[in-house]
């Protein structure tokens, strides 16, 4: 294990390194930071977000260049503004010491004239997005003539975000001799390409696997009318509670009415397109980023800025029309090592198209279909148990603990529990009790309602399971896992979906003894695992009505509007419901739905 000291840094940076509280090199700093070091090289680096790629490239170029000239000797390339800020803030942390030192970042949707004056008092070090870049290349506010050192940050990231003309144009201002570090997470062709065009003999390091991320999506398509579009997305997102989402739609219009039909459908949903100026822009980015939008809809020019991590879905609302646009919208999810789920909704007239992207991805989909509101109500019932199971006690409560008990003298825990539950569940029930089948079949026609057992198999039996994915499966690997438990074939576990802290999956009947008693008293990882059959199956529905639904609307209006107050204090929350009723009921008319199911966020 070796130290910054063992890598041969010197002591301006090790100052700065120690003032950082870096106590050892990442993998990644430790396998390049030498070889930038000890040679002028060209070099190809492979690495997750968050390994510590920018220390990687960042102190060698700090070391290498002259901060006593004022000419930029520096170039390191990235693909959004906030990457480029992020970069440009580390590298001023690092070089700290190194005095005469002046970093600039360049980046789009602020003043260029400033950027460019920053520059002329003598920028060793530029820090830049390619599209500003290339903008100032052209007004001739830069000069990269003498640039030696040359970084492609994120470089499949810029790829997929179409900036491979600018990559080419800005480089070809640069001089052939220069040395390029190309960074990126995974290699796919193009990135590949790029480094064959711009790099001579670049030595290679990697960190984990190649091209990790992108195995992490998996690829799944939902068949429906179009003209059922938009409730099918509603049911996606209701069936996956914990859902955080980018909805790719084709135009800004399409992009605008989704969100606004979202937002009012009680979704906490927000829109990104070009009609919208950079400041409203930003203000959905960071509702984003701060996870309190759930559901970006966005088109696919607003998204190229889009590096949130952790991304569970990305949601085709309809087909982008070229097919490369696929790859580069199923790449925002499974960053950094976290699996993630591309859905397509295809109508019967796009439905060929996904052989297409098939081929191009390589990867093959999974044709599921839209959950049913049985499925739905389970999911959304088994998720908010989870939440109540987790939640910190607010001790605040103590004190009006014994008249809540009075209230509650007569009622035993079951009736408790089930009155408690329905407060929220009921809505969810009442919506889709009479929802339809939203599934049509490959010849185009609606399955019959109701008929259809899960995976239209009557012999077979649904499960719960007390695993998700918190505990590390996606579908794949969990129905990899009960395979292997299980010593079962290819296709004896099926419909297995997994959402955060469970799942559910199917056999066929035969094998429940099998299965049930496999797993009493089943550890996985020190905690018991708990298998139960699903009682939503077999086209019974829950028929507990307790808790009217008129007043759980009221509750639902209230416990949004109290969200949006810092911490719900008390006059907020006494506001709040005291509103709630005669506006919803006053603006609840139009949609004509009895009850508009409100999320259940967090
Ligand atoms: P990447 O570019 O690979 O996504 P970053 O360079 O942004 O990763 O680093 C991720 C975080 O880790 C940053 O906050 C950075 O300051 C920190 N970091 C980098 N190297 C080290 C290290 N050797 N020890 C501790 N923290 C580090
Ligand atoms: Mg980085």
């Amino acid at each position: 294990m070796s130290t910054f000291q063992d890598l041969g840094l010197n002591e301006d940076l090790l100052q700065a390194i120690s003032d950082l509280g870096f106590t050892k090199p990442s993998e990644v700093q430790e396998k390049a930071i030498p070889i930038l070091l000890e040679s002028e090289t060209d070099l190809v680096a492979l690495a997750q977000t968050g390994t510590g790629k920018t220390a990687a490239f960042g102190f060698p170029m700090l070391e290498k260049i002259d901060v006593n000239s004022r000419t930029t000797q520096g170039l390191i390339l990235s693909p959004t503004r906030e990457l480029c800020l992020q970069i440009t803030n580390e590298m001023k942390l690092y070089g700290k010491y190194c005095k005469g030192l002046n970093v600039v970042a360049v980046y789009g949707g602020s003043s260029i004239t400033d950027q460019a004056r920053d520059i002329k008092r003598g920028a060793q070090i530029i820090v830049a997005t390619p599209g500003r870049m290339k903008d100032m290349i052209s007004r001739r506010l830069v000069d990269i003539s003498k640039i030696q050192y040359s970084v492609l940050d994120e470089a499949d990231e810029m790829l997929n975000m179409g900036f491979k003309e600018d990559i080419t144009d800005i480089l070809s201002h640069t001089p052939d001799d220069k040395n390029t570090w190309l960074f990126s997470a995974t290699m796919p062709r193009e990135v590949a390409r790029i480094a064959k065009k711009f790099m001579h003999d670049p030595q290679e390091i990697t960190v984990g696997n190649k091209n990790e991320s992108s195995s992490n999506v998996s690829h799944e398509y939902y068949l429906v009318n179009a003209r059922d579009r938009y409730q099918a997305l509603k049911r996606l997102s209701d069936a996956n509670p914990d859902i955080f989402s980018v909805v790719f739609c084709r135009t800004k219009r399409d992009t605008q009415k989704v969100a606004e039909q979202l937002i009012e459908d009680g979704y906490s949903a927000g829109a990104l397109h070009g009609d919208l100026s950079q400041n409203q822009r930003d203000l959905v980015m960071n509702s984003f980023r701060k996870k309190q939008i759930q559901m970006l809809v966005a088109t696919d020019v607003a998204a190229r800025g889009i590096d949130v991590d952790d991304i569970t879905h990305v949601i085709n609302y309809q087909l982008p029309d070229e097919t490369e646009t696929y790859t580069h919208r199923s790449g925002r999810t499974g960053r950094a090592g976290k699996t993630g789920v591309s859905m397509v909704i295809v109508s019967k007239s796009e439905v060929r198209k996904i052989k297409s992207i098939e081929r191009i991805i390589n990867k093959a989909f999974e044709k599921k279909d839209i959950p049913d509101g049985a499925d739905i109500c389970e999911v959304q019932l088994m998720s908010l148990a989870n939440k109540i199971h987790n939640t910190e006690i607010n001790h605040e409560i103590d004190k009006h603990l014994s008249s809540i008990n009075t209230l509650f003298e007569d009622t035993d825990k079951d009736e408790l529990i089930k009155k408690f539950f329905s407060v929220e569940f009921t809505r969810f029930y009442n919506y889709y009790q009479k929802a339809k089948n939203l599934n049509i079949s490959d010849t185009g026609s609606r399955e019959r309602d109701g008929g259809r057992n899960y995976g239209g198999k009557n012999d077979s039996t649904r499960y719960f399971i007390n695993v998700g994915g918190k505990d590390g499966f996606d579908w794949m690997k969990l129905k990899d896992f009960l395979k292997e438990q299980l010593d079962l074939g290819r296709d004896d576990v099926f419909k297995v979906e997994t959402k955060d802290s469970f799942s559910f999956f199917n056999t066929e009947n035969e094998l429940k003894e099998k299965v049930l008693s496999y797993f009493t008293d089943f550890k996985y990882e020190g905690r018991f695992v708990n298998v139960e059959v699903s009682e939503n199956r077999g086209g019974g529905r829950r028929n507990d009505k307790r808790g009217g639904g008129r007043r759980d609307n009221n509750h639902s209006g209230g416990r949004r509007e109290h969200r949006k107050g810092a911490s719900g204090n008390r006059s907020d929350r006494r506001r709040s419901e005291g509103d709630s009723k005669p506006r919803r009921s006053d603006s609840g008319s139009g949609s004509g739905n009895i009850s508009r199911p409100r999320r259940s966020r967090r």
